[in-house]
């Protein structure tokens, strides 16, 4: 019986998980390692915060997925890895011996050593983690108790979020209504959208009485502010009680140590196969991995694609087998970008557009891919 332990529920995961229950691979033992049982969509989240989408809406649930593929779902963080030993170490000190290893544990967000993040700041990931202090927030505001949020990251998904928490407060009523600031390091907010897509963002952050600091660069977080220098030194203060970190991806930190090839950034590094550089038995898909010489974003989109030739490439090298299946990312992607109420805007390489309906056919995405794993 050989052994095949999956670590993490991420979005190329639960493809894996579907596809072995769709066709179970034969004499293999097959271990699934979360530290949740519920898997958040990351294409729903600012939907959840917005009050668009329940809890279950926006989260596939592991155990019925992990029992439709026959695997054993340990509600664990994997703390450790020995690749030389094929050995994971979970969060308990546990160990796991593996013939094959997947992982697919996706990323946190960068720069959480800037003084102050830990204490003051609230990161996107672990959603968790996230909608716990999301929970708590929307309590204080309705006590009338926060005067400002400041989002920190200007890419898709700060902007995304930010309008969703906004959006959601609005319906709160509260007795004072939190003023809203958008702080990016760059010199405009979504730097890899075209300028379409940025103009159409831009205009409703305006609507929506956003203060937006560009080329500002967080040094530290308080209490009751940020402190950002701007790229010609000079410091600026920018006053909120509550602060999201949604900066760009950074990988986990317990990769670092874990034997396996990564990258400048500290990434996995894969090949087309999406199999370790350095350790033929260890597959990694997802914002965790990146593929030597390939230049493709953190996204969710790719994981999803890697889930069918992750799947494949799994079966195919617990059978000993050698025909591995090349993944090869997609030059773009169509970003469907939520703004708070049900409107959306589609970003398509230079293409833009936007409108109610946007939103309904990215509703209607969205809740087709979660359909699939509803299956069990
Ligand atoms: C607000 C927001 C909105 C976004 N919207 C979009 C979007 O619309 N479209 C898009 O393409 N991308 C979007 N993204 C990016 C997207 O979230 C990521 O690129 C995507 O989630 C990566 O998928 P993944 O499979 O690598 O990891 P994830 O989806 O993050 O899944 C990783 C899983 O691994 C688990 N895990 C973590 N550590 C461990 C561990 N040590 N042991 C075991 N399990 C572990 C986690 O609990 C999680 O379930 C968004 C990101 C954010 C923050």
């Amino acid at each position: 019986m050989k052994k095949l332990i999956i670590v993490g529920g991420g979005h190329a995961h639960v493809e894996v998980l579907r596809q072995f229950a769709l066709e179970k691979p034969r004499a293999v033992e097959i271990t699934l390692v979360s530290p949740d049982r519920h898997t958040p969509y990351s294409g729903m989240l600012p939907g959840l915060v917005a009050g668009h989408y329940t809890f279950e809406q926006s989260h596939i649930d592991l155990q019925p997925l992990a029992a439709w593929a026959g695997a054993r779902l340990i509600l664990q963080q994997a703390g450790a890895l020995d690749a030389a030993r094929r050995v994971v170490t979970l969060a308990d000190g546990s160990e796991l011996g593996y013939d094959i290893l997947s992982i697919d544990v996706g990323s946190v967000p960068l720069a959480q050593d800037v003084p102050g993040v830990a204490d003051h700041a609230i990161p996107v990931k672990p959603v968790r983690g996230f909608l716990a202090a999301w929970a708590q927030l929307q309590a204080q505001v309705r006590a009338g108790a926060v005067r400002g949020i400041a989002v920190v990251g200007g890419g898709a998904a700060g902007v995304e979020m930010l309008l969703a928490m906004q959006y959601r407060l609005a319906q709160l009523n509260p007795p004072l209504v939190p003023a809203f600031a958008l702080v990016t390091d760059t010199p405009q907010v979504l730097p890899q959208h075209a300028r379409g897509v940025r103009s159409v963002l831009e205009r409703r952050l305006a609507q929506c009485g956003v203060t937006v600091h560009r080329a500002l660069r967080v040094s530290r977080v308080m209490a009751d502010a940020l402190i950002g220098r701007t790229t010609d030194g000079q410091e600026q203060r920018v006053a909120a009680d509550a602060v999201l970190w949604v900066t760009g991806a950074a990988p986990p930190a317990w990769l670092a140590d874990s034997g396996l090839a990564l990258n400048d950034k500290k990434f996995i590094n894969i090949n087309n196969n999406l199999q370790s550089s350095s350790n033929d038995s260890v597959f990694a898909a997802g914002d965790c991995a990146t593929i030597a010489g390939a230049n493709y974003p953190k996204s969710g989109v790719y994981a999803v694609r890697q889930g069918p030739v992750l799947a494949h490439n799994l079966r195919c090298a617990l059978a000993g087998g050698s025909a591995l299946l090349d993944y090869t990312p997609q030059k773009k992607a169509l970003a469907l970008i939520s703004t708070g109420e049900r409107h959306a805007i589609a970003s398509w390489g230079a293409i833009a557009f936007h409108g109610d309906w946007v939103w309904r056919w990215k509703d209607h995405i969205d809740r087709a891919f979660m359909a699939k794993y509803r299956g069990a």
